[in-house]
């Protein structure tokens, strides 16, 4: 069981913004999904993708349970850790924070996949800025 499972606990499944990596939408196409139906245009612009979120929920929501739990973006994954203006932190709006900051794996994995997340964001305006 996960934190947040044991917690049970969806509150950043809803009211986000989570930017999709390409490795993320390639797992979810794997899963059969459309990428139409899960990924739209970021407010940043540059070709960045988002998951899509419907009526304040992720789509991938189902009864308060992730469906797509195993191919979930490295934003969920790395969640309740982001990125402050002095480098990863635990968002204070998760409200069980204090089990996180506890747990060394979650923390070690956690900043490996923000680095992931913010590598592919850079290639990609890279690459948009440069056609
Ligand atoms: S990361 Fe925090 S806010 Fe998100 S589901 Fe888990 S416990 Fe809830
Ligand atoms: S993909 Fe899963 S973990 Fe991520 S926001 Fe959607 S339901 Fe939550």
């Amino acid at each position: 069981m996960t934190i947040c499972m044991d917690m049970k606990c969806t509150k950043c499944c809803q009211e986000r913004e989570i930017v999709l990596t390409h490795d993320d939408v390639h797992k979810l196409l794997t899963m059969g999904h459309y990428e139409q139906t899960f990924a739209r245009p970021s407010k940043w612009g540059h070709n960045l993708k988002e998951l899509v979120f419907i009526q304040g929920k992720c789509i991938f929501l189902k009864d308060g349970i992730c469906s797509v739990y195993k191919n979930r973006p490295a934003a969920c994954r790395a969640f309740p850790m982001t990125l402050g203006d002095r480098g990863p932190v635990i968002d204070p709006s998760c409200p069980h924070g204090e089990h996180f900051r506890n747990d060394p794996n979650f923390k070690t994995e956690a900043e490996i996949g923000l680095k992931l997340i913010i590598e592919d964001i850079e290639r990609t305006i890279a690459y948009s800025t440069k056609k």
